[in-house]
């Protein structure tokens, strides 16, 4: 599997992927993958910082989450 798959899956399988999270994959250019995937209408938040209370973050962690990827069509994903 290469990164990007590696990317999309982790989009879908998590209800949110921080930064911390590519790293611990060894994927510290998971950013430039989001960007990859976004130029090809994959819709993905990075609105939010990171919550999850295992991280203990000392500074401020985006966090993605998957929105809607193509093929999709017009149904849009539940976001909780
Ligand atoms: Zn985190």
């Amino acid at each position: 599997m290469n990164q990007t798959e590696r990317v999309k899956q982790m989009l879908r399988t998590r209800r949110a992927v921080c930064a911390t999270s590519f790293l611990a994959v060894n994927m510290p250019a998971a950013r430039n993958r989001v960007g990859d995937l976004r130029r090809k209408d994959w819709v993905i938040d990075s609105k939010h910082r990171c919550q999850d209370a295992n991280h203990e973050h000392d500074t401020y962690q985006i966090e993605y989450r998957l929105i809607s990827e193509p093929g999709a069509g017009q149904q849009s994903m539940a976001m909780g």
